[in-house]
């Protein structure tokens, strides 16, 4: 099944939430048939078809269901090598799970600021600091100041757009350093590479898939060398809760199932010669995913229309800026974002957030840069685009399922006040 969307009816309460999922297609039909076989927990025939659907979707060779998009990411980062008492370059303005995974190894984000195009991590930021704020022997990596190992980059492809990957392979390659995509923003977004192919990948399945000049369009969370997913409910789809890592190498995805089932070293004896974790997907969560991931270009086909009537309507709007697409990509418009200047606009990106509220309109702004929440204080670097990226932005209304008449609504709000 691949239903085409219209969009939904008007919020029959008047309230207009920021993102809710969309459920209309094979869902109840594909769990009812996991509590009528009785498959209901972490094993069964839809954690294999999942996992095989979103490794032919991205052109991966590997995918490997997870309980969440934390959980995926933390064992993307031990798979990867990452040890404790090491540094990993991460995205600072981004939701704050990525960090948290990082410190569950037991080792250091390095925040990196965003650059202030498409809002993503800054590639030259992150050149800044391996070449002048570290130190390299041709085999390992340290920093310069505290004299750590610098094992990984972790790129966050935020609000549905991907990193600028290219440039930052290139430089993982140059300092011999593990590339972890988080494309739990961007499942469904692409890439296109510029320059030359990166080596050693196969991704025959994606470019057959693409139109136009294919050869070079590839998908978030085929990026880097290992990439994680999350199906949590706000995501673009949703298994309630749910993540997945998804890689080239067989290794890797062998070590990640084997860390998510409690590493397990025999199958019928209880031998476990490592400390594993209990992060498997249920077969009722896969299920749903299936069922969403057979809508999911039509989820995107949504996402992007409601972008560009946002679009549309702001344009030429002193004061307000919407979210971009880069040529080289194609986003999925996960999380509609505008900027706004109060000194233009009249009132800052908190008061019309207000303004929304008293319309029963609800929007949110951006994290947090994380290096100035509590756990993450004190962190090396400066900030001035990601710090400004917060103060001025506000997520709209973007639910796939968000009525035109709706969308008007908000869009009056803005325009109008009241
Ligand atoms: C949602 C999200 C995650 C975590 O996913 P969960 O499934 O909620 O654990 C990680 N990174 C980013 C950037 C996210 O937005």
């Amino acid at each position: 099944m691949n239903t085409r969307f219209e969009p939904g009816a008007p919020a029959e309460s008047g309230f207009i939430p920021l993102s809710v999922p969309e459920i209309r297609g094979n869902e109840w039909r594909y769990i009812k048939e996991c509590l009528d076989t009785n498959w209901v927990s972490s094993a069964g025939p839809f954690v294999d078809r999942f996992e095989r659907d979103i490794a032919g979707y991205l052109g991966a060779r590997h995918a490997v269901a997870c309980s969440s998009g934390t959980a995926a990411l933390h064992v993307a980062l031990l798979v990867a090598g990452v040890r404790p008492d090491d540094e990993v370059l991460v995205s600072d303005l981004t939701f704050i799970a990525p960090a948290n995974a990082i410190r569950y190894c037991g080792a250091w984000s390095v925040f990196i600021d965003a650059e202030p195009d498409y809002w993503q991590m800054d590639v030259k930021r992150v050149e800044e600091f391996l070449v002048q704020g570290c130190l390299f022997d041709g085999k390992e990596l340290r920093n310069r100041s505290t004299g750590r190992r610098v094992s990984a980059i972790l790129p966050v492809d935020i609000l549905g757009h991907p990193v600028d990957m290219d440039p930052l392979m290139e430089l993982a390659q140059r300092f011999k350093l593990v590339v972890i995509e988080d494309a739990t923003e961007a499942l469904g977004a692409k890439y296109r590479t510029r320059g030359r192919r990166p080596e050693a990948r196969s991704h025959t399945a994606q470019e057959l898939r693409s139109e136009g000049d294919s050869s070079a369009w590839r998908m978030a969370g085929s990026l880097g060398h290992i990439g994680c997913l999350s199906f949590n409910g706000n995501k673009i789809m949703t298994t309630g809760g749910g993540g997945m890592i998804v890689t080239d190498s067989e290794e890797w995805a062998n070590k990640a199932r084997y860390l998510t089932t409690q590493a397990k070293d025999d199958p019928v004896e209880y031998v476990h010669n490592e400390i594993g974790f209990n992060y498997r997907l249920t077969n009722v969560q896969a299920a749903m995913g299936c069922a969403q991931l057979e809508q999911l270009p039509s989820f995107i086909e949504r996402k992007r229309a409601i972008a560009r009537r946002y679009a549309e309507a702001f344009e030429g709007i002193p004061g307000l800026r919407c979210m971009r697409q880069a040529d080289w990509a194609e986003s999925i418009w996960w999380m509609f974002t505008i900027l706004v200047d109060p000194k233009r606009f009249g009132i800052d990106s908190r008061e019309l957030l207000k303004r929304l509220e008293r319309n029963r309109i609800q929007g949110r702004p951006l994290w947090q840069p994380l290096h100035l929440n509590r756990p993450y204080l004190g962190a090396a670097g400066s900030f001035p685009v990601a710090e400004a990226l917060s103060r001025e932005a506000l997520s709209l209304p973007c639910s796939v399922g968000l009525a035109e008449a709706d969308q008007d609504r908000v869009i009056q709000c803005i325009l109008d006040g009241a």
